[in-house]
C-alpha cells in the first residue's frame, strides 16, 4: 500500500483555514492508514481476502473482483486464467453444490434488506481436478432504494477442518461401536503412558475402586488388573501382551490388536478378549482405544460347534469315522494325487458270534476290530466303519502287494492277539480286500476301486481264517 502518511506532513506550510483543513485531512489519512492496516491483519488472521461484485441500478452485475488468494487456492495463477467475471466462480462450484449455492447467491442479491445473508459451504473443483471445501460468507451493500450495489464477502478454505471433523466423526463412531460390544472401554495414551476410563461396567479392580478418578498411569493399572482378575497361568503372558511396547508393535502392523485370555470372577474362570484400536485422527496423537469383554458365549458355542462337527463325523460305537465322513476323506485321497491302498474288511460269520455269545459280546468285537485297524494302520490312515461288521481304510504310501501284505499281516496279528473276555476263549476271523491307487495304470475312480476291493473280500471269505486278496 502506498505510504500516504507524509502527504500532508508539512502542515506548517499552510496558513489560516487551509492549515486547519490540512490538519483535518492529515488526521483522516492517519486513521485510514491505521484501519487498513488493521483490516490487512484481520484478513491475514482469517486467511482470506475479500471479493467484490458490483451491480448497476438494474441489479445487473457490472464487475467482479476475486482475490488472488482465492485463485491460488483453486490452483490458478492470475487474472488471465481466472478472470474477474462471475462465471469464473460459478464454474468452480462442484455440480452437487452448484444449484444450492447459486440460489443462495441470487436470494441475497434480490433481498431488499440485510436479513438475507450469504453464508454457504461448497466444494470447489481445483484446476487439477481435485476438490477443496470452502466456507463463503458475504453481505450486500445496497443503495438507498434497497437495490444491490456491492456484494462483499470472504471465502475460507475449510478443507482441513472438514477433514478433521470427518476424522473425529469416524473415530467417534469407532468408540461408539466398541463400547456397544465391550463392557470396559479405555483410552490409552501411549506417549503419556496413561489409561483413561471411558466405560467401566464389568469390574472394578480392588486397587482402583475410586472410579471418580478417570485417568491412571497405564502400567500400574494393568498390573493391578492382571493381579486381581487374570487367571494365574495367563498372568505372565498377559503382562507381556498388554505392555505398551507390544500394543504399539501390534498396532503398527494392522491398526487393530485382539487377544484372548482367561479371567477369574468369583472363583470361576471366564474367557475374555481385549481389542486395542488405533485412533487415526491427527488430533489424537498416540492414542488408542482399548475394550475388554467376556467372550464365554462365543467360546462355548465354538466348542459346541466342534462337538457337533465331531459327532457328525464319528461312528458312535467305535469312535472311528462314520461311513459318510470316512468315505468323503477316502474319496479325496483316492481321487487326489495320493498313492496308497483302499482296504475293506468284513468279520467272518459274525452272526454266529452274536448268536453264540450275545450282542454285547458282538459289540465288543466290533469295537476291538476298529481299534486293531487304527493300531495297525496308524494315526494317518483314514479308518471308518461302513456299518455292521464291515470296515474300510485308506492308507497312504503302500504301493506293492508285498508291502501291502506286510501291513495287513500286522492287522491280522492284532486281531489274533485280541482277548475279549465275553468270547470266552473263542476267536473270529476276518476277510480283507485291497485295491491299490496312484500307481501307474491304477484307476483313480473311487467306485471302481471300492467294487474291486469288495469283490476281493468275497474271495477271501472262501478261505478259512484271516485272509487278504488284492484287486490289482
Ligand atoms: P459273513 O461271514 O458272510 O460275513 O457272515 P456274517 O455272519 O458276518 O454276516 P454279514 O457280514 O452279512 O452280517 C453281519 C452281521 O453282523 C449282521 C448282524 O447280526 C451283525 N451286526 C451288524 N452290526 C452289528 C453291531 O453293531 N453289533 C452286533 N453285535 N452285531 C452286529
Ligand atoms: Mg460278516
Amino acid at each position: 500500500m502506498r505510504d500516504i502518511s507524509g502527504l500532508y506532513r508539512d502542515i506548517e506550510t499552510y496558513t489560516g483555514e487551509n492549515k486547519a483543513l490540512a490538519q483535518e485531512i492529515n488526521d483522516l489519512l492517519q486513521r485510514y492508514k491505521r484501519e487498513s492496516e488493521a483490516m490487512e491483519t484481520a484478513y491475514d488472521v482469517l486467511g482470506a481476502r475479500p471479493w467484490y461484485i458490483d451491480f448497476n441500478e438494474n441489479s445487473e452485475i457490472i464487475g467482479c473482483e476475486w482475490s488472488d488468494r482465492y485463485r491460488r487456492k483453486l490452483g490458478y495463477t492470475d487474472e488471465n486464467d481466472f478472470p474477474n467475471v462471475i462465471d469464473s466462480w460459478i464454474n468452480v462450484i462442484s455440480p452437487e453444490d452448484h444449484d444450492r449455492v447459486v440460489e443462495a447467491f441470487w436470494k441475497t442479491v434480490n433481498g431488499r434488506d440485510d436479513s438475507t445473508k450469504f453464508d454457504v459451504k461448497y466444494h470447489g473443483i481445483k484446476k487439477d481436478g481435485t476438490e477443496c471445501y470452502f466456507h463463503s460468507a458475504g453481505a450486500m451493500r445496497r443503495r438507498e432504494d434497497g437495490s444491490p450495489q456491492t456484494f462483499v464477502g470472504l471465502t475460507f478454505d475449510i478443507t482441513e477442518e472438514s477433514r478433521r471433523l470427518d476424522e473425529i466423526r469416524e473415530q467417534y463412531e469407532i468408540v461408539e461401536a466398541l463400547s456397544r460390544d465391550y463392557l470396559n472401554v479405555f483410552m490409552v495414551d501411549i506417549s503419556k503412558r496413561t489409561a483413561t476410563i471411558l466405560k467401566l461396567n464389568g469390574y472394578v479392580t480392588e486397587g482402583f475402586g475410586d472410579i471418580e478418578k478417570k485417568v491412571y498411569p497405564y502400567e500400574p493399572f494393568c498390573a493391578q488388573y492382571i493381579k486381581d482378575r487374570v487367571y494365574k497361568e495367563d498372568q505372565k503372558v498377559l503382562t507381556e501382551m498388554m505392555s505398551l511396547e507390544k500394543v504399539k508393535e501390534m498396532l503398527d502392523k494392522s491398526g487393530e490388536y485382539v487377544y484372548g485370555y482367561r479371567a477369574v470372577d468369583k472363583g470361576e474362570i471366564h474367557f475374555y478378549q481385549f481389542t486395542y484400536l488405533k485412533l487415526e485422527s491427527r488430533f489424537s496423537g498416540d492414542k488408542v482405544i482399548a475394550g475388554f469383554k467376556n467372550i464365554d458365549a462365543i467360546v462355548a458355542s465354538a466348542r459346541e460347534r466342534e462337538v457337533l462337527k465331531k459327532l457328525s463325523e464319528t461312528d458312535i460305537m467305535t469312535g472311528i469315522y462314520n461311513r459318510g465322513y470316512g468315505e468323503k476323506l477316502a474319496r479325496e485321497l483316492v481321487e487326489g494325487g495320493a498313492k496308497g491302498m483302499l482296504c475293506i474288511l468284513d468279520i467272518d460269520k459274525f452272526k454266529e458270534v452274536n448268536d453264540t455269545y450275545g450282542h454285547y459280546a458282538g459289540d465288543k468285537a466290533v469295537i476291538a476290530v476298529a481299534e486293531c485297524l487304527k493300531k495297525a494302520f496308524g494315526e494317518k490312515a483314514v479308518v471308518f466303519r461302513l456299518g455292521g461288521d464291515e470296515f474300510s481304510a485308506v492308507i497312504e504310501g503302500y504301493s506293492s502287494r508285498e508291502s501291502g501284505k506286510g501291513i495287513i499281516d500286522t492287522l491280522f496279528r492284532e486281531i489274533e492277539e485280541l482277548d475279549i473276555p465275553e468270547l470266552v476263549g473263542s476267536r473270529f476271523f476276518t476277510s480283507v480286500g485291497v485295491a491299490f491307487f496312484g500307481r501307474e495304470g491304477d484307476s483313480r475312480d473311487f467306485e471302481q476301486l471300492y467294487k474291486g476291493a469288495d469283490e476281493c473280500v468275497y474271495l477271501s471269505k472262501k478261505t478259512e481264517g484271516n485272509k487278504v486278496n488284492f484287486f490289482n
